[in-house]
């Protein structure tokens, strides 16, 4: 059966500078690109993006400007041997839009995916830099590892917590040799 990890993408794998959305910007954090080969390419893990973009709610840029960007990350990466398997974004705010289900922590975004792609998100890792991604992953009884980059106080409990995606790499490999 196939493995999946659903990873946050601001202050995950790229920099976040707050409502990020210009090609220009775009930066990936230390050891993303190593730590996601490992997981892709070592561990046969699926990857897939979920993602709140309430900058589209806010009218910072709109869903060309993501899906523009979002492309460009995901080419970058290609090109260094790492497949995204699909990006969900949440365009939504609460204050603009109203309540949804998509946003983190929310379940929407992860409810797609099950529909998509039939995986069982008990089985997932959910990996994030923010309480929301933690209990995201626990709201399906998930493994959840922090990115601990000290943009963000952090009220949840993971399962780990580590510095990069490299450190993460290596704490699911360890939970594979269990
Ligand atoms: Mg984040
Ligand atoms: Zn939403």
């Amino acid at each position: 059966m196939d493995k999946y990890i659903f990873l946050d993408r601001d202050g995950t794998i790229i920099e976040d500078a707050g409502h990020i959305y210009k090609v220009e910007d775009l930066k990936f954090l230390p050891g993303a690109i190593d730590g996601l080969r490992e997981l892709f390419w070592h561990l046969r893990f699926k990857l897939i993006v979920v993602t709140n973009q309430a900058g589209i709610a806010k009218k910072k840029y709109d869903i060309d400007d993501f899906h523009k960007f979002d492309e460009e990350m995901r080419s970058q990466l290609q090109n260094a041997g790492v497949l995204i398997e699909k990006t969900y974004h949440c365009p939504h705010h609460p204050d603009i839009t109203g309540e949804c289900r998509c946003r983190k922590p929310g379940p929407g975004m992860v409810e797609q995916a099950v529909k998509d792609f039939g995986l069982n998100p008990a089985r997932a890792i959910f990996i994030g830099d923010k309480d929301c991604d933690i209990e995201l992953g626990q709201r399906f009884e998930a493994r959840t590892i922090l990115i601990d980059n000290g943009q963000y106080e952090i009220k949840s409990i993971p399962t780990a917590r580590v510095k990069d995606l490299i450190q993460a790499a290596g704490i699911i490999k360890s939970w594979q040799n269990q």
